[in-house]
């Protein structure tokens, strides 16, 4: 067999979960792939540990506090060291990388995922909030580019699996599916005492925290649903969410004849990294198969958009369009957040996007100034709801 040249990876987020998996991806696929960045927020005992094993030529520690120990622990090293945000931003465009997969979490990956457009670079893309927050910007900025972005989400793999081949056929609906979360089948007055430890407990999926409680009151199908809108440019009347709880289904594309495609597989999200970093060819492995006759049902049903009002509230900004998602993201991120804290109760979380997506100003036709700006206003003005 042809063995490609091996593909140059930085990969920004190594510490979190999908960060790790995607280290076994490619520890598993030495002739395929090579890391050549690793990049962190505070994780310094995983940092050292993840270079040591993998042998990365730079390693990046976004948390400043952390560079002096990761510097001593890694003397012996043959490798660069840095810290603070604006690494980021020039490591993904060093010569030397070829794909940057964007493992990081939030707002966070969005500068960095536009200097790596800027010089080139194939983006694996899992940091969906980068396309929710900007996605006019940074498709409109891909193109120009020549640059592909590659979907990690699992739905969004699975669109694209669905789509190869079909370059020319128009696609009459996408149709997103999703697990439910660990409150399906709940009603608003009884998720207004449910506590972080319950809405951490995902039923197929083990994530960092902020996409777990997203999946938990749906906004992580809103946030779904704006990155399919521009991964694969269709309008959001093309878009439905169908909740389909075992999560083997992990979405699907109806054609204009009527015939619709779907991907499956066990949840594992090496499936998906691994797709994205081996594109257009598909790698062989020995991840657990998926076995019909273990599954007799699959189901689906309609998602409950009354009682998680987060889902309805990303489809309104997604429909105002202009800066709405990025204030729906930050908004988000700091409701969350304060969740995670004990702050802010799992209802108040939409009723804190509700009230940022009223009352924030609305720009149609935002440049990369303006998101930063919204960002922060957004962010302001959530935090001061919740006090
Ligand atoms: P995680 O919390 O487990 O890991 C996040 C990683 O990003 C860590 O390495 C952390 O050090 C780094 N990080 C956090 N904040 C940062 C900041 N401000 N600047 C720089 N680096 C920062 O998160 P995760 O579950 O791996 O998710 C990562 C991204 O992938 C998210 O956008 C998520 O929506 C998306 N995603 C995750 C899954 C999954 O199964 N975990 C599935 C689909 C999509
Ligand atoms: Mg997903």
């Amino acid at each position: 067999m042809n063995s490609p040249l091996k593909k140059r990876v930085a990969l920004l987020g190594s510490t979190g979960s999908i960060g790790r998996q995607a280290l076994d991806v490619i520890a598993a696929n030495p002739d395929h792939f090579e890391v050549e960045v690793l990049t962190a927020q505070s994780n310094v005992d995983l940092l050292i540990e993840q270079a040591k094993r993998h042998k990365p030529n730079v390693v990046v520690i976004v948390n400043e506090g952390g560079y002096e120990r990761l510097k001593e622990a890694l003397a012996g090293e043959p490798l660069k060291i840095f810290s603070g945000e604006k690494a980021l931003s020039s490591v993904v465009q060093m010569e030397s990388v070829d794909v940057v997969l964007t493992a990081l979490v939030g707002y966070a990956g969005l500068q960095p995922t536009i200097k790596a457009i800027e010089a080139g670079k194939t983006i694996a893309l899992a940091n969906k909030e980068t396309l929710v927050v900007a996605g006019a910007l940074i498709t409109q900025l891909a193109r120009e580019h020549r640059v592909n972005i590659l979907p990690v989400d699992s739905e969004h793999s699975a669109i694209f699996q669905c789509l190869a081949g079909e370059l020319h056929n128009p696609v009459e609906k996408i149709i997103l599916t999703a697990s439910g979360g660990p409150f399906r089948g709940r009603k608003r007055s009884d998720l207004t005492t449910v506590t972080k430890a319950q809405a951490l407990r995902h039923p197929n999926w083990s994530m960092g925290a902020k996409i777990t409680i997203d999946s938990a009151t749906l906004m992580n199908k809103g946030l779904e649903v704006i990155e399919a809108r521009w991964l694969f440019g269709l309008g959001a009347s093309k878009i439905e969410v169908l909740v389909h709880p075992q999560s083997i289904i992990h979405s699907m594309v109806q054609f204009e004849d009527g015939s619709i495609k779907a991907q499956l597989g066990l949840p594992d999200m090496r499936l998906p990294i691994q797709y994205a970093l081996s594109y257009p060819e598909r790698l062989k492995n020995d991840f657990p198969r998926f076995d019909f006759a273990q599954y007799p049902s699959l189901t689906f049903e309609k998602p409950d958009t009354e009682t998680f009002r987060n889902l309805a509230l990303a489809f309104d900004a997604l429909d105002r369009g202009g800066n709405m998602p990025c204030v729906l993201n930050a908004a988000n991120e700091v409701a969350v957040a304060e969740f995670l804290n004990d702050r802010l109760s799992f209802l108040g979380i939409s009723e804190v996007v509700e009230q940022c997506l009223a009352k924030m100003d609305y720009i149609r036709e935002p440049r990369l100034e303006d998101y930063v700006e919204t960002d922060k206003m957004t962010r302001i003005r959530a935090n001061e709801l919740i006090r």
